[in-house]
């Protein structure tokens, strides 16, 4: 049991689908040899059957009896191809063609883009962004036979030791988020790391601080004080994705508002949503329905003239309202000699661990390696980013 648990809100209200955290996540991490294909964290249009195709319906997490219930592994093609684009020829080869993908691709992150319910007379649809939930009982940790995943003591953040990694891809299967992604280069699995990095440095995860929607609220769940326990625990108008699979998932999502059809002349149906509340059931629970006629009972406050604590909180107009970072708070709980290191690194020269084994991403007390995952081509990129101060 971790100590702490950061965790991430999503408000869906507020997602346009303009890709930027994905852009933003992909530059950051995955911008490398192996790991083309993979969005750690990426967007998809609901309803839709996600990335990689059919994630939310062919298994993994646990069944009632706490039992790993692991998945087939997703085929390649279900995630889609990282597509090369032929930019020379429109740029430099005067040819004046369409830029197109060497290939005819067959599907990909947010293929459906739009698409959503297909249905005519009412069409609706909705993003979902997703990385990592960096669960409190994470089936990949359970699943994996070298221990190589873990979630770190004082923040609960799951990161893949690449020194141990065999790359058995036990961890894919379980997950049922299917959110670890095996890179065939390095022959290892790798996944978000909810860039803790930036939060030692008390910056934000990158794809928060891109987000243009500012749809992402980052904190401590056992903080009183952060945005993360007053949506989650106080008010409830956040919940897990597929709470039904075990694992308690630490990112949430304040559903849709859910507006009513338009009927003829587009008057609104004031009783029939214009999203079918099953589905919304179907991703976030029962208790999605309470969350949706709180936030109905909170918009006609404002509507009346009152104030809406809990809306002026969901508009997260500044940084300081949206992210609350405790980089100093965790230290204090970190284990003893992981302390030693992280101060060594704030009080000493710029951090200088390329190539070495990090001692930012480390493994529980007691265990030797202190690689933080991610050693892929040319290093521990992570860190490597890191050292240089890449943060923003
Ligand atoms: S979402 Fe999947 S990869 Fe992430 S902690 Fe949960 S089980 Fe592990
Ligand atoms: S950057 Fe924000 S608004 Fe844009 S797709 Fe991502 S989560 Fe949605």
């Amino acid at each position: 049991m971790s100590k702490h648990q950061y965790a991430m809100v999503m408000d869906l209200n507020k997602c346009i689908g303009c890709q930027t955290c994905a852009v933003g996540c992909k530059k950051q991490w995955t911008h490398r040899d192996g790991a083309g294909y993979m969005y750690w964290n990426n967007v998809e249009t609901h309803p839709g059957k996600g990335y990689p195709r059919n994630w939310h319906s062919i298994g993994g997490g646990f069944d009632s009896r706490r039992n790993l219930r692991p998945s087939p592994l997703p085929p390649k093609e279900d995630y889609g191809e990282a597509y090369e684009y032929d930019y020379r020829q429109r740029l430099f080869g005067g040819k004046n063609k369409p830029v197109m993908p060497h290939k005819k691709p067959t599907y990909g992150a947010n293929w459906e883009e739009d698409v959503g319910g297909m249905n005519a007379g009412n069409p609706y649809f909705f993003y979902l962004p997703r990385i990592c939930n960096h669960c409190t009982h994470p089936a990949c940790v359970e699943a994996c036979p070298r221990k190589a995943i873990y979630k770190r003591e004082e923040d609960g953040i799951v990161v893949i030791d690449q020194e141990r990694c065999n790359g058995y891809r036990y961890c894919i299967k379980s997950c049922p988020y299917k959110k670890i992604y095996f890179n065939e280069v390095a022959g290892k699995s790798e996944k978000c790391i909810f860039c803790y990095p930036r939060l030692e440095k008390g910056n934000v995860n990158a794809c928060a601080a891109q987000c243009p929607g500012r749809i992402r609220f980052v904190g401590l769940l056992d903080d009183a004080e952060s945005p993360i326990s007053k949506l989650v625990n106080d008010w409830q108008v956040a919940l897990g994705l597929f709470p039904e699979k075990g694992t308690h998932p630490n990112v949430y999502y304040v559903p849709p508002f859910n507006p009513p059809k338009d009927g003829q002349a587009g008057r609104s149906l004031l009783d029939d949503p214009r999203l079918p509340l099953d589905y919304l059931i179907y991703l976030f629970g029962k208790k999605v329905v309470a969350a949706i006629e709180f936030l109905h009972r909170e918009l006609r406050r404002t509507q009346q003239g009152e104030k809406s604590e809990v809306l002026q909180l969901l508009i997260g107009r500044s940084d300081q309202v949206r992210y609350r970072i405790v980089p100093d708070a965790l230290r204090m709980d970190a284990p003893e000699d992981v302390r030693r290191q992280l101060d060594a690194h704030t009080t000493g020269p710029a951090l200088t661990i390329m190539g070495t084994p990090s001692t930012i991403g480390h493994l529980p007390s007691g265990q030797e390696s202190r690689s933080c995952g991610n050693t892929a081509t040319g290093g521990c990129r992570s860190c490597n980013l890191a050292s240089q101060r890449l943060v923003t």
